[in-house]
């Protein structure tokens, strides 16, 4: 797969602003490239030449006319040229491919069961990038690179999850994740924590375009966030990504897997929804719910719960309150102009979400709540970490 990896990669400095300015604002005229890239015109002719006979631009369509002959428009090659973007989470893996403005040409996911030791998801990647190969009829040479977002704490440099927990299979520990897949993919991997990666992604181009500061959380089996302050990735030593999840709530509160107390994993987490669900059904709570107790998932508790199933409902808003008041401190100490608050206990629960927002409208100072917006699931949604991993293929070709 290899043959064409570095093609955008060792593109001239030239090449690489054209390029870059077609990505952001293609289709346009070669004025408003010269503009936007402040290459004088013989010089952009010359290097479009180029760019055109490498295949890397192409000539879109016709333009408006404002008078007189109408203007070529220039974009980016949206039909050769494609990225993967690779999401390994404790509840899912999913595998995008993408072209070169991060639209999702192909998209598959598949559930991590105790199955999924390192070694099967690696498989079953593979099996996936060969489906779409196949499906899409992609030339391997057209291959940017492939960018993949996981759980931390991680090793970045060497491509290592360190220690990550919850994991349903066994073996998820020093797991060389990014050896593994370049093995099997024959292809260099960039690896970043899943956060970073889509928070990376809606900075650049998503919902976050322009916004110097961004909290974005992913809230599933872990509470995951990722951090934009002052328009920089906010990096820690050992690219831990649950920190939020192991702020202490309650002193004297619960005990949380990591050996604390009162931790808001403890009550926010799918783990925690479900067990506190199966703990009141024990007491002798009714709920809506048809199916045996061990196979209840927090995807039946959500759906419940919009239903209007109480017990449901109840076990959602205090696990809300909880996750919203964590939210408070992240925010007090912070301060973004955007939270983003993503993951599958946002994506599948409305009302979850609901309850955090009005938790954080009850404790947080007026003045402050002014001066954010918050979204549910940003603007890419439940592929924001595959399209993360895009993200880094292409902000990797400026590096
Ligand atoms: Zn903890």
């Amino acid at each position: 797969m290899k043959e064409n990896i570095n093609i955008l990669k060792n593109l001239s400095n030239e090449e690489k602003k054209i390029f870059n300015s077609l990505q952001n604002e293609g289709p346009i005229t070669k004025s408003e490239i010269s503009r936007l890239t402040e290459i004088k015109l013989t010089t952009l002719n010359n290097t479009m030449e180029i760019l055109e006979k490498k295949r890397i631009i192409v000539r879109e369509a016709i333009g408006q006319s404002t008078g007189g002959r109408r203007p070529v428009l220039y974009d980016v090659n949206l039909l050769e040229f494609y990225i993967i973007g690779i999401d390994i989470s404790r509840v899912y893996t999913q595998v995008i491919i993408a072209n070169l403005k991060m639209e999702i040409l192909y998209k598959e996911m598949f559930n991590m069961d105790i199955f999924c030791s390192p070694q099967e998801t690696v498989r079953r990647i593979y099996e996936i990038i060969n489906k779409a190969n196949q499906n899409l009829r992609l030339d391997s040479r057209n291959l940017v690179g492939v960018g993949l977002g996981t759980v931390g704490p991680l090793d970045i440099k060497n491509g290592i999850m360190i220690s990550p927990v919850n994991f349903s299979a066994l073996g998820w520990s020093n797991v060389p994740i990014k050896e593994m897949l370049e093995k099997k993919l024959n292809c260099p991997i960039i690896i970043e924590n899943g956060v970073n990666a889509a928070v990376i992604g809606e900075y650049f181009y998503g919902i976050g375009k322009g916004v110097e500061n961004i909290a974005y959380l992913n809230c599933g089996i872990g509470i995951r966030t990722g951090t934009v302050l002052s328009s920089k990735l906010m990096r820690t030593i050992s690219d831990d990504e649950d920190a939020l999840g192991h702020m202490i709530v309650d002193v004297h509160g619960e005990k949380c897997k990591c050996g604390n107390f009162g931790c808001i994993e403890s009550y926010s987490s799918i783990n925690a929804i479900i067990k506190k669900f199966s703990l009141e059904v024990k007491k002798g709570r009714k709920t809506i719910i048809n199916k045996q107790l061990k196979n209840i998932g927090y995807k039946d508790i959500c759906i419940a719960a919009e239903r209007n199933d109480n017990l449901s409902k109840e076990i959602l808003i205090g696990a809300a309150l909880i996750l919203g008041t964590g939210l408070v401190n992240y925010i007090n100490l912070l301060n973004p102009g955007l939270v983003i608050l993503s993951g599958p206990l946002i994506i599948n629960s409305k009302l979850f979400y609901n309850e955090c927002i009005k938790t954080v409208f009850k404790k947080l100072h007026p003045d402050r709540m002014k001066k954010i917006i918050f979204s549910r699931g940003g603007f890419f949604k439940e592929n924001a970490i595959s399209i993360g991993a895009v993200a880094l293929v292409i902000k990797d070709i400026y590096n």
